[in-house]
């Protein structure tokens, strides 16, 4: 059973009181309206199967109904940390530079 803290109760709680919301900090076209059909399928249809770390969002549905932020190690399920969709993305673009 995955922990979860949310960075917006500020307690660590079950993961059965979260949703998995899919794969985080996915970037839209930045010109939506010349981009192709190709580049929307792949915006709306393609996402990363990795094995190793991943970015995620996560609802605490049973809690405060916010999105979560959570790096998670998709073969161990170790959990780097937990933030709000802000502070993630800071974190995951100061990654990616
Ligand atoms: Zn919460």
């Amino acid at each position: 059973m995955l922990m979860f803290h949310c960075p917006h109760c500020q307690e660590v709680r079950e993961e059965q009181e979260f949703s998995y919301a899919g794969e985080a900090f996915i970037a839209r076209p930045a010109a939506p309206d010349t981009s192709s059909d190709a580049e929307w399928g792949d915006y709306v249809f393609m996402r990363k199967n990795s094995k190793g770390w991943h970015w995620e969002q996560w609802l605490h549905a049973a809690g405060c109904r916010k999105v979560v932020a959570v790096k998670r190690h998709t073969f161990s399920h170790d959990i780097a940390g937990t933030w709000t969709l802000a502070e993630g993305k800071r974190i995951y673009l100061e990654e990616q530079a």
